[in-house]
């Protein structure tokens, strides 16, 4: 069965590289552990060898992600990075050491890279991904890898990759939560302008201070970046097309969800409208981009957030998705009630349009859960829903709501 998948996805995942050539006795013994996996083996192995991927960001993504491409074996690597080695970095970033403080990135990790393995030829740039430079940067490689987690390089390496006709391999990092999906639409999934149009206006992002984050966390993203990669280049298993897996550290919890193409994508679709590269430069300078972004991608809202959101000039639409006697016995003032059963019939009562920002909940979050794949597969983009509802909003936001 894997067998068979795995033959024919070799032909459909990722097209180019050269014709896989046959493996040195070094190469054998190197690769071992990957040559004994009927699914990999020597002629896996050889397309690896034969494979190209390049890799904006040098980071936290990057460092685990381009050591373990390395690793193994993917025969040409490029790397996009302007930056150089900061100590703060070193929390995360475990590509460097205190001796590469100061050093540029893309050459601290190249030199690095071929410690681990000599055999890969890596490809350097100091440069910043921009719109100038983005199509020359990104062509010829067979997979796009983005590890920036910034909004100027994600809509970027994406509109690059659609394009093009190669995967685009997406994660994003925030505070101890992250995501991972592939954008490929030739592969019949969504690209990230199919769920998110246009950048947020930068004044609905509240604030471009650098956010926190575990330093493990993009230790765990950009190693699932590199599997899905390795996937790609072997034709392997089910790839993160067409979903979206979340994963949330502290509660221990990994989620999917469905991503549905829009047929109408200004970049996909048949009819596109954006055909040359955007600079994305108003965020916090573009280069300086903030790690992560609050409402990107982001799936779910804490109580005690949602309630500073409502109080701010620019408040979500908080729909109430419990039944009615529920909502006699305790709600959240401004909240519009739709039970969940009702809300396909009734969503004409919504702002019809499609990028409005609306957040769900309902007693616990499973019930608005439910509601926010149901929206966003009626197109809505901004939808977010409250971890934990009402019983949340009690806990953290009003004791004085009635407990049911
Ligand atoms: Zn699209």
């Amino acid at each position: 069965m894997i067998e068979d998948r795995h033959l024919q996805a070799q032909e459909s995942a990722v097209g180019g590289g050269a014709l896989p050539s046959a493996l040195e006795p070094t190469e054998r013994a190197r690769y071992a552990r990957h040559l004994l996996l009927p699914e990999v083996g020597p002629e896996g192995q050889a397309r690896l060898k034969a494979s190209s991927v390049l890799v904006i960001g040098a980071g936290g993504l990057g460092s685990p992600l381009l050591t373990y491409l390395a690793a193994a074996g993917v025969g040409r690597l490029g790397i996009v990075d302007p930056d150089r080695v900061e100590l703060s970095n070193l929390q995360r970033q475990i590509l460097f050491s205190e001796a590469t403080v100061g050093e540029y990135k893309a050459d601290a990790a190249r030199r690095r890279l071929q410690q681990v393995n000599p055999l890969v030829e890596v490809v350097a740039h100091r440069r910043r991904f921009h719109g100038g430079n983005a199509l020359d940067l990104a062509r010829g490689w067979q997979v796009i890898v983005d590890g920036t987690d910034n909004f100027a390089t994600r809509y970027l390496s994406n509109d690059v990759a659609v394009w093009l006709g190669v995967p685009n391999v997406y994660a994003s990092i925030h505070r101890f939560e992250g995501q991972c999906s592939v954008f490929a639409p030739h592969l019949g999934g969504p690209c990230y302008r199919c769920l998110f149009p246009r950048p947020p206006d930068p004044g609905a992002v509240p604030s471009c201070a650098e956010a926190g984050v575990l330093g493990a966390l993009p230790g765990l993203l950009g190693t699932l970046q590199a599997v899905e990669t390795i996937k790609l280049l072997l034709g392997l298993g089910d790839v993160l097309i067409g979903r979206l897996l979340h994963v949330d550290t502290l509660r221990m919890r990994f989620t999917t969800i469905r991503l549905k193409r829009d047929p109408d994508c200004a970049v996909c679709g048949p009819r596109p409208r954006i055909v040359e590269p955007i600079d994305y430069d108003q965020f916090c300078g573009g280069r300086a981009a903030p790690a992560t972004e609050p409402g990107d991608l982001a799936l779910e809202v804490e109580a005690r957030e949602l309630a500073q959101w409502l109080r701010s000039d620019r408040p979500p639409l908080l729909i109430d998705v419990r039944e009615p006697g529920e909502a006699a016995i305790a709600s959240i003032a401004g909240a519009r009630l739709i039970p969940l059963g009702q809300l396909e019939q009734r969503l004409d009562e919504l702002p019809a349009e499609r990028t409005a920002a609306l957040v769900l909940h309902c007693k616990s979050g499973v019930r608005s859960g439910r509601a926010l794949e149901l929206l966003r597969r009626h197109g809505w983009r901004q939808v977010r829903h409250l971890r934990g509802g009402i019983d949340a909003w009690r806990e953290q936001v009003d004791s004085a709501l009635a407990d049911y």
